[in-house]
Parts: structure tokens; sequence; C-alpha cells
């Protein structure tokens, strides 16, 4: 028996989902079934205000009329197309993201999600260089395939999964006398976030930026930048990497860039040599459907003025937030409208009774909220999200049980 979706009701939802799904996510209680803008609706009709943004891939909001328009008119045209054949839709893509990426990032390899394009870029790095060692940093998120996984901090991810891939080493991030001493004549590549997004919500500071990337191209080593989280306006500028006047050798690109469709994809700068016919490649990378849909995300972001928005509302965001001076609040920190609020207290409590109050955040380990809202985010949505916070926030430590968790 088969239900129709938009026919089950949150319970059906769960209880499906329990039993047919590998038991690989920690499930909140509630069904999305709609989004529109930085809004969502679960199965019974009630709205919230999404700032999880689905981790930060809803960067044009949710069901962009535009996006949407787009992915329809290619969806009755053609839907899939190898790479070996050229493509249209594929074609003007690339022209479009070369005019808006960093200088001399104009080549592309596309791929169908973040952890794909960090996979790409370590391959291209070590083809590049014929050197075998990565560098990344400590509490840095890259993704959860075995090579990006080995670029992954957290011990809890990799444990179950030995042996990962070698040559990778940890540095602590904002700390370059110590990213200077590991990175030697091994070293392929120098991996970071511009700000680490699962981390914890920490900005690199602008002399540790720069510093890695001169170090890098110092050592003929390659940077790089991982904006899957950051990339395509969420800090500010359309790419983190902006902020700091850092041009990396390869720029990792996922989650907002196709207006909700999966879609990954790295930049490859002057110094990425080595590749040729064959050495690596993707069945979906680069099809039809997915360019369609991130030209109309681009558009819409570069139209509608998104990253400068960005900028705006989170400066005024974070500021907002300082001057309720909550007491659970131990820092608030991030760029544009990439938020991380440190408590002194566990998250998880929190952000339940955020989702009663009608807001939806996410963790960032366990004790920082992250906010990723859709850059569309209204100016007073995000006045319900300030207040929503201020009463949440205003207590000391909220149990468990009184949050509903
Ligand atoms: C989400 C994320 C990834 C992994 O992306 P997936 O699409 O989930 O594979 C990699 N790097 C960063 C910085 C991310 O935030």
């Amino acid at each position: 028996m088969s239900a129709a979706p938009g026919t089950l009701t949150a319970e059906a939802i769960a209880a499906l989902e329990a039993r047919h799904e590998a038991p690989l996510y920690h499930k909140r209680d509630l069904a999305v079934v709609r989004g529109e803008g930085a809004r969502v609706w679960d199965a019974a009709g009630r709205c919230y205000i999404d700032c999880i943004g689905g981790h930060g891939v809803a960067v044009v909001g949710h069901c962009h009329p535009k996006v949407v328009a787009a992915i329809r008119e290619q969806a009755g045209r053609l839907l899939t197309c190898p790479g070996a054949l050229g493509n249209d839709a594929r074609a003007a893509y690339l022209a479009r993201l070369a005019q808006v990426t960093p200088p001399g990032l104009d080549r592309f390899f596309l791929c169908n999600s973040g952890t794909e394009a960090v996979e790409a870029a370590i391959k291209f790095a070590r083809a590049s260089t014929g050197r075998p060692g990565v560098v990344a940093a400590r509490r840095g998120f890259h993704g959860r395939t075995l090579g990006a996984l080995s670029a992954t901090w957290k011990e809890q991810y990799k444990k179950p999964f030995q042996p990962l891939v070698s040559g990778f080493t940890h540095v602590p991030f904002n700390d370059l006398p110590a990213l200077a001493e590991a990175v030697t004549a091994d070293t392929a590549a120098v991996l970071l976030e511009p700000v680490q997004g699962e981390g914890g919500v920490y900005p690199a500071t602008p002399a540790y930026l720069q510093g890695a990337a001169q170090l890098a191209r110092a050592r003929g080593a390659l940077l790089i930048l991982d904006e899957v989280q950051t990339g395509f306006g969420r800090t500010g500028h359309l790419f983190a990497a902006e902020h700091y006047g850092v041009v990396p050798d390869l720029l990792c690109l996922a989650k907002g860039i196709a207006g909700g469709l999966p879609m990954g994809a790295v930049a490859l700068g002057p110094r990425v040599a080595g590749l040729s016919p064959g050495m690596h490649a993707s069945t979906f990378g680069g099809n039809p459907l997915a360019c369609a849909a991130a030209g109309a995300a681009l558009d819409v972001l570069l139209d509608e003025g998104l990253p400068e928005r960005a900028a705006r509302l989170g400066a005024a965001f974070q500021d907002r937030l300082r001057e309720l001076a909550l007491p659970a609040v131990r820092e608030v920190r991030g760029l544009g409208l990439m938020i991380g609020i440190e408590l002194r207290f566990r998250a998880a409590p929190y952000l339940a009774a955020l989702q009663q109050a009608g807001v939806l955040a996410l963790a960032a380990g366990p004790q920082v909220i992250r906010l990723l809202p859709p850059l569309v985010i209204t100016e007073e949505e995000l006045a319900q999200v300030a207040a929503a916070l201020g009463r949440v926030l205003a207590g000391k430590e909220v149990a468990a049980d009184a949050a509903g968790a």
C-alpha cells in the first residue's frame, strides 16, 4: 500500500520513516510538507520561521518562483545528459558562474553534493601537486565520504569507519604558527572553511586566512576553501573569501547553489594542473535540471541583492541579540546570516523550546544554536526570531521535559 504525499499525518510520516529509514538521523518531532520564502508548514498546517533552511540550502528561500519556473521548464525538455555530451543548460550555467567566482577561478567540476565537491578538490590537489598530504583544521567539517570525512575533525563521525584515508593532519583553527609547522614539502593542500559552520560558527581571522594562502603558495601546496556552507551570499558576500581578500586555488560549493536542488561544484584556479579526461567524473554532475535551477538561483541572489541583505540583516540581528544580554548566552558570533549563539548550557532543550515557539533552528556542537535562515527572510520575521530567542533564553537552564524535548 502506498499513501500519496500530502495526505499523510505527522504520526503516519513519523511511523513510516521510523520503520523504513536507516536509523542515521536524530529525528525531531516535526514533519515539514511545504515551504515558501523563510517559512515552512507542518503536516497539520502549522507555520514555522525556518532558520534551519535545509541546513543552509535555502538561501533564496523555499520554492522561489523563479527557481520553480526554471525547474518546470527544464524538466519538460531534458533531465539527464552525460558529461561526455554537451548541453545548453550546463554551458550557460558554467559561463554564468565564471562571471561571479573569484578572479581566475573560471573552470568547474560539477557534482551533486558538498562532500563530493570536497572529495574532488582533494583528488585534484593530489593530482596537481603529486603530494599526498592534506592539512585541515580542528572543529572543521567537510562531509561524510571517506576522503572528506578524513578531513573532518569530529572523532564521533569517523570512529566507526576506520581506516580512513591516510595523509590528513589537523591543526588548531586561527593559529598560523601551528599551520606553518604542519605544511611541509609533502602537503598537497591546506583545506579550510572561512567560517567553520558545523564546528560551532567560528569565523577565520583575516590574518589567518591570508597567512594560510601565502603559506600554501610559498610551499607549493594548494589552498582549498570549503564554502559549501558559506557560499552563495550566506555571509554577506557571494563568497566568504571576498571578506578576506583571499583567492583560493580550489573553491568547494554546494548547499545553496541550486535553490534547493542537490548540486555541488569545485571551482579551479590557474595553479590546478594535471587533470585529464577520465581521471574523475560524476554521472549526475552537471545535469541539465540542476544547472537550470542553479542559473535561476544565481540570478535571484544577484537581482535581489541577497548577499548585501545578508550582511545588513545579519549585523543588525547580532547587535539585537547582544543588546538583549540574555543570561543563558555566552557569546553571539558569525558573519552575515550565518549566526552562532553559544550558550552556557546544552542547546538541545532550547531548540525544542524554539520549535514550540514557531522558530526552527539547528545546533552546531552541544552548546551552540546555529541560525541559517533564507536570505530572503523579512525584517519582521527576523524580529519574531529575536523575540522568540529573547523569551526562550531569558531564563536559566531550560529543563528538557519543560521544553518538550
Ligand atoms: C554541509 C557541508 C558539507 C557536506 O555537504 P553534503 O552536501 O552534506 O555532502 C561539507 N562542507 C561543509 C562546510 C558543509 O557545511
